[in-house]
């Protein structure tokens, strides 16, 4: 649940992660859940990510509609040498973009096979030198199949990386991130967020009291309502476009006028965990705790 909202002017991105194993639970999708954090720390604004499986169509679909609501996409998954890695293709076709070999990458990666003593590149092993006419290749420090951005309009950006979470990380890191800051630095806008944790009340009771207090004008912060089984965590959102002071003061100033509210509720811990709250309190009023405990094995203690 979020209240407030913000303008977007930074570019919009879209994450499509690819692969069946991701669908049926088998592997985390931690892609997914990197990719949205670093986008956002580079300051474009995160608007959706999909799932799909390796099916040419799905991969398609999944792109064609994430290019209708963002200039960037960034596509993990389905990049190596065996059949089921479509999405060099899939994305390619649907672009209109052709592919051609390209001969230094071709020769990097058979002297990478020939390293691991094989006497060439397997034919299936070539298609990861194939890389979009008049496109980018962005190097792979730890494997084999590089990075590939295809232009789809002027501003927009559709990039591919592959599926494997070390070489996606360090091909955003060396190859990705830069593109991003070059192509579009002048409308980057970082998020500052600031977590307030609240124990004892529901959500919606809480909704409510905040709500008596949340000015109409609420200065472009965004408030989320983050509930788990110890209590509620509030999420304030707003984009540093006036530089990261003026942003913290914001969030100051709307964090005192709730204050009559998160007051009753809130506690300080770093790790959002009560325990760490109750041992800070304790411990900064020189108090102790005492446990006599039955049939706990001990917990409260712990
Ligand atoms: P692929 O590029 O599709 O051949 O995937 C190569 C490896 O990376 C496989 O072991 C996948 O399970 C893993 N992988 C692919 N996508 C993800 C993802 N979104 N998150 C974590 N691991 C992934
Ligand atoms: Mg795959």
């Amino acid at each position: 649940m979020t209240l407030g909202s913000s303008a977007s002017s930074p570019p919009v991105a879209a994450v499509v992660t690819v692969g069946d194993e991701l669908l049926y639970g088998e592997t985390l999708n931690t892609n997914g859940s990197w990719l949205g954090e670093q986008l956002s720390r580079v300051g474009l604004a995160v608007h959706r990510r999909m799932v799909v499986r390796d099916v040419r169509e799905d991969s398609q679909a999944a792109v064609a509609s994430s290019l209708e609501i963002g200039e960037v996409v960034v596509v993990t998954g389905g990049l190596g040498p065996t059949p089921d890695d479509l999405t060099r293709d899939a994305v390619a076709s649907l672009l209109g973009v052709p592919l051609v070999e390209d001969p230094s990458l071709l020769q990097h990666l058979t002297a990478r096979f020939q390293a691991r003593g094989y006497d060439t590149i397997p034919e299936q092993g070539r298609r990861m030198a194939l890389v979009p006419k008049n496109g980018e290749v962005l190097p792979n420090p730890l494997g084999a199949a590089p990075g590939i951005v295809f232009h789809c309009s002027k501003e927009g950006l559709c990039i591919l990386l592959p599926g494997v979470p070390k070489e996606m990380k360090g091909i955003f890191s060396q190859g990705v991130e830069p593109l991003l800051r070059e192509r579009y630095s002048q409308r980057l806008e970082e998020v500052l967020h600031r977590v307030v944790n609240t124990h004892g009340v529901p959500e919606s009771i809480l909704m409510d009291e905040i709500r008596g207090l949340f000015p109409g004008d609420a200065n472009d912060i965004s408030l989320a309502f983050l509930p788990d089984e110890v209590g509620v965590r509030l999420r304030f959102s707003t984009r540093q476009s006036q530089g990261a002071d003026v942003a913290s003061k914001k969030l100051d100033d709307l964090e005192k006028l709730l204050s009559p509210v998160l007051d009753r509720y809130r506690y300080e811990a770093a790790s959002g965990d009560l325990a760490e709250a109750v041992g800070g309190a304790l411990h900064g009023a020189g108090e102790t705790l005492a446990v006599a405990e039955s049939c706990t094995g001990g917990l409260i203690s712990k």
